[in-house]
């Protein structure tokens, strides 16, 4: 036999070894709603699990479609991972397409939601609670601690390295947390309060200290009126509102006529529901947390 051929036999009989049962580990298949859960899924699953996002980046969960091709991709699934709090309306409809077997983890169980529209005295038509609750980076403690029982649970053998991995992200959580509310001190007090487009940061506001004052509610499935325009416009006027903001997943004419109206500045754009692509400034939930933290301080102490 040549050398070539030799070689090339023990590549083929290591390929047939690496794609036997048992030699090689197969990832566990996961579909995460949006792409903020994706990332969180990846951080938690690492290695041994395959994730992929229904709403990609860039995308608005709250008026996502699902196709048929969606209803396979839960279908094939091992775990489909959720918000809950009501951010994902058409999920119901999508696990009965896919066949309503699929095994839903909503990462959100067991924390306490925030009703929608909370002191902000606007309309949120249907809905009761605010499902933004990732915006508090405490909670998202909760989420992976979810997210890790549901893999050990599908996946026992990987338990231990669910369980590593989801103790070393939590702790890059606590650090985030404390850079949050160490910038957020930075800002002087009077200052702490924007505007944006639809009410995504309630849970941010509770938390971190910074008001926000939305003219859309919870969901961006309707438009705000006429009059909860008026009166936003007036309320920056009269606090004297030193910025508005613009959102990835929102339209952002409204914020840019505001803007003018009020003489306000638009201090740059918020990543309220979605993650951007690998080459955008907002790749994964921590880099989203500190591109909102530095954009918000930086209009807000200039
Ligand atoms: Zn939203």
């Amino acid at each position: 036999m040549s050398r070539l051929r030799c070689a090339f036999a023990a590549l083929l009989a290591a390929t047939i070894l690496t794609s036997s049962p048992g030699a090689a580990q197969e990832r566990i298949k996961v579909i995460a709603s949006f792409s903020i859960l994706a990332d969180l899924v990846k951080n938690v699953g690492g290695e041994r699990v395959d994730v992929a996002a229904l709403v990609g980046p860039g995308s608005d969960a709250h008026v996502f479609a699902p196709t048929p091709a969606d209803a396979r991709k839960v279908a094939e699934a091992r775990l489909v991972v959720v918000n809950g709090l009501g951010f994902e309306g058409w999920l119901d409809r999508l696990v009965k397409a896919a066949g309503g077997k699929a095994t839903v983890v909503v990462a959100t169980k067991g924390l306490k939601a925030r009703k929608a529209g909370g002191g902000h005295d606007q309309q949120d038509h249907g809905h009761d609670v605010d499902p933004h609750a990732w915006q508090n980076v405490a909670n998202v403690k909760t989420y992976v601690a979810n997210i890790r029982a549901a893999l050990a649970a599908a996946d026992p053998s990987g338990a231990a390295a669910y369980q590593a991995n989801a103790a070393a992200y939590s702790a890059k959580l606590d650090a985030l947390g404390t850079e949050v509310r160490s910038a957020v001190a930075k800002i002087p007090a009077a200052r702490r309060k924007i505007i944006t487009n639809h009410d995504a940061f309630g849970y941010f506001e509770a938390a971190y200290g910074i008001k926000f004052i939305a003219p859309q509610g919870v969901a961006t499935d309707s438009e705000p009126s006429a009059r909860d325009v008026a009166r936003i416009i007036s309320q920056i006027k009269r606090q004297k509102i030193p910025a508005v903001f613009l959102e990835n997943v929102s339209d952002p004419r409204l914020m840019q006529r505001i803007a003018k109206e009020t003489g306000a500045k638009i201090g740059g754009t918020l990543y309220s529901d979605a993650l951007t692509e690998a080459n955008g400034p907002a790749p994964t939930y921590i880099e989203m947390i500190r591109h909102n933290l530095t954009t918000l301080a930086g209009a807000l102490t200039s």
